[in-house]
């Protein structure tokens, strides 16, 4: 740093975007003469390793002091081989699993010539309105911190200057999730205990994983926008959790907050750089505007320094001070991406991220015998089964859930097939949820027509899938939905499926909670499938016909209706809650028009086989500080099918010096049981696991009264008392 100029420090601190993939408007121009006079320190959304040689060459060779480049990109749920989106793999319960998938997707960008992803992103979110809950962990802290850990291990594995791993960014830090109304881009205002107990925690596990970036948010968080956040990235970040990596800033947000109204590019890129920002990505606020504000006296040059040095520390622990052509490597780009390894782990993760929500009478699994129809404007487009985020995808090597579903099955079953309704009557609603080339075709012909043609083409089937839901840009970013039920034309053709008196299994492809009383209340068999991925039509085939028992829970609560949002099972008692069973109780806490039960609970999940939990046994009914209860539970697989069940525990501190969940999951196990067999599941609680953070946000224990409860969901448990004493 000492060999360098004021103007090539600030170059350092300039995230550019190659235009690939975008979500803005893109400012860079000039780059190739940008590059040699050491005005960017990094670029994102370029791959392969001949472009990514092409512009470190210019750098090493070019720029003044040989400075190499760090390039980037949003790799969310995986690269070329996608993995299910981040909601789908949450509800694997399966933290190995969870990192593999991880460590796969660094491998194949890595091997494409990338040094940092844009995730994990974890922001938690109890508001299904929100497109992006479909990029997170759900609604829960406990359960996104865990997954957060696992996927910054995944990506940095044990040395970030392997050429096989990648830097994590954390993001969107912070509290992106909880935008007021589920609007994107939205204010978020939260009391601190809120913050420091739910929602903080998962940016913390993540950072405290070794996650060496992370990414500032675009809403404001209590009148402060989080990229010029003082508070947030200097006292929170660096003082309280020490966190000595790169922050940057998400995609043109110092510009942003010209719109937030804090003053002009000038002042706002001084206030970024103030609050603790290191890199600019995208709009060129600090390259064009701090030499300026050092000049008046705005900024000091010890402020541009600090940026710079995170800057630069992250491009020596990636190694590319060493050898800044580490990741470019044509033999590992051709060999390590889209391997059969990697597809396989896929297709298991795919279907072990499914959720069977429904099963009246058994009737899954199918058998591999007869004649199926796939019905549904989601039966036919492979390019909607990555889900959102995938910018890297191989859309033409992607197969659609009937091509995968062939592949897998063979001849053994005929399959026939049917648009059956488009994915939305209005054109125009269609149009903005198919965009990326995540096309759907419209049949512009009356309703009744297409359906009946689908019909004529099920007419001699044994069983119809109806293949329904979302498509795959109908959540994500700038996808945020007041209403959450399955569009109208979908559902019309539902019914006309259901009214042929064949049996209907609804596969529900989303990005979010959805409303499904109806569907809840029609269709025997729904089996929730998120976005799996490359692998969704062979791994749907796997579940639905037996060979994989379906295990997913699900990581966010599904609401009855949308008025019922936020809803999270980990809400507080308040002063007036209703008596147990109750659904209505004048001047109590509760609706007219609908109960507070959700839909399907968090935790949620069915299996083909049944799992039957013995009494919940504690070792002591007091817990000294310092010690530890045991917790166990007999879990038995009395059914006809192995498989796998998600044992979980929570908690409820029963007094507190302020107001506590009435429920606040603490631990999981993730059994796999052969069918007849049973096992002790145990779990240990220490004083830990009962503190949090309290009005002083101090993070501590409260003697007293505590429940725990085991289950397998966050509302069918069983509970036991004991105290915390001193
Ligand atoms: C998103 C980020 C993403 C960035 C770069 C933004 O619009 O909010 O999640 O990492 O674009 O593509």
């Amino acid at each position: 740093m000492g060999k360098m100029t004021i103007e090539e420090k600030i170059g350092q601190l300039n995230l550019i975007t190659a235009g690939e993939a975008t979500t803005g408007s893109v400012v860079s121009t000039d780059v190739e003469s940008k590059i040699k006079d050491g005005n960017i320190g990094g670029i994102f959304s370029m791959t392969s390793p001949a472009r990514i040689r092409k512009a470190q060459e210019l750098a090493v060779n070019h720029s003044r002091l040989k400075i190499p480049i760090i390039f980037g990109m949003d790799v969310i749920h995986g690269y070329k081989t996608i993995f299910p989106i981040p909601l789908g793999l949450a509800a694997t319960w399966d933290m190995p699993l969870i990192q593999k998938t991880a460590r796969v997707a660094a491998i194949e960008a890595s091997a494409d010539g990338l040094n940092w992803t844009f995730s994990p992103m974890v922001d938690i979110s109890r508001d299904a309105r929100w497109g992006r809950i479909s990029e997170g962990s759900g609604e829960d802290t406990y359960l996104s911190s865990r997954i957060a850990k696992e996927m910054v291990i995944g990506y940095q594995g044990d040395d970030l200057s392997k050429n096989n791993t990648l830097m994590a960014c954390v993001k969107h830090f912070a509290l992106y999730g909880a935008a007021e109304a589920g609007r994107d881009y939205h204010s978020t205002d939260m009391s601190l205990h809120r913050m420091y107990n739910e929602y903080l925690p998962p940016y913390k596990a993540a950072i405290d994983a070794g996650a060496m970036s992370i990414m500032t948010s675009f809403n404001d968080i209590n009148g402060i926008p989080a990229s010029a956040n003082h508070w947030l990235l200097t006292d929170l970040l660096r003082n309280d959790w020490k966190f000595n990596g790169l922050v940057v800033t998400d995609y043109t947000a110092i510009n942003e907050l010209i719109d937030h109204g804090l003053g002009d590019l000038q002042k706002v890129s001084e206030l970024s750089l103030k609050a603790g920002v290191d890199m600019d990505m995208v709009g060129e606020g600090f390259l064009t505007t701090l030499k300026k504000s050092l000049s008046e006296g705005k900024v000091t040059e010890e402020d541009i320094n600090r940026a710079c040095r995170y800057v630069l520390e992250a491009k020596y622990r990636l190694g590319l001070f060493e050898d800044p052509f580490r990741y470019c490597n044509d033999e590992r780009a051709k060999n390590e991406i889209f391997t059969p390894d990697h597809l396989k782990l896929a297709c298991e993760a795919a279907s072990k991220s499914f959720v069977l929500l429904k099963n009246d009478n058994q009737l899954l699994p199918l058998k591999k015998q007869g004649k199926v129809a796939v019905i549904g404007p989601l039966a036919n487009t492979g390019a909607n089964m990555p889900g959102t985020w995938s910018v890297s995808a191989d859309l033409e090597n992607t197969a659609s859930l009937v091509e995968g579903m062939k592949a897998a099955l063979g001849t053994e079953v005929e399959i026939v097939t049917h648009l059956g309704a488009n994915l939305t009557d209005d054109a125009s609603l269609q149009e903005r949820s198919t965009m990326f080339g995540r096309t759907i075709p419209r049949d512009e012909r009356a309703a009744e027509e297409i359906i009946a043609d689908a019909i004529n083409t099920a007419k001699d089937a044994d069983v119809i899938i109806a293949a329904l839901g979302e498509s795959s840009e109908m959540s994500g970013e700038s996808s945020s939905r007041t209403d959450l039920n399955i569009p109208e034309s979908q559902r019309r053709l539902l019914k006309s499926l259901l009214e042929t008196g064949k049996p209907v299994v609804l596969v529900l492809f989303t990005g979010r909670p959805l409303t499904l009383t109806w569907e809840n209340d029609h269709v025997p068999a729904i089996l929730n499938a998120w976005f799996g991925g490359t692998e969704t039509g062979k791994a749907i085939a796997d579940v639905l016909f037996g060979d994989v028992n379906p295990s997913g829970k699900l990581p966010a609560t599904f609401p009855q209706n949308v008025g019922q949002l936020p809803i999270y099972y980990s809400q507080k008692n308040t002063g007036r809650p209703l008596e147990k069973g109750a659904w209505f109780q004048k001047f109590r806490s509760n609706y007219l028009d609908v109960s507070n039960e959700p839909l399907y609970p968090f935790g949620y999940g069915l299996s083909y086989t049944k799992f039957e939990y013995g009494p919940i046994k504690i070792d002591k009914n007091s817990l000294k500080k310092g010690e530890e209860l045991k917790v166990s539970v007999k879990l038995m697989n009395t059914g006809n099918f192995d498989g796998e069940e998600v044992v979980q525990l929570y908690i409820r501190d029963m007094v507190g010096s302020q107001t506590r969940p009435i429920k606040e999951l603490k631990g999981f196990q993730k059994v796999f049981l052969e069918k007849g067999i049973a096992k002790d599941v145990e779990f240990t609680i220490s004083e830990n696991d009962l503190k949090f953070y309290n009005q002083k946000l101090e993070f501590v224990s409260e003697p007293g009264a505590f429940k725990v409860f085991v289950g397998s969901n966050s509302r069918d448990l069983q509970e036991a008392d004991f105290e915390l004493i001193d």
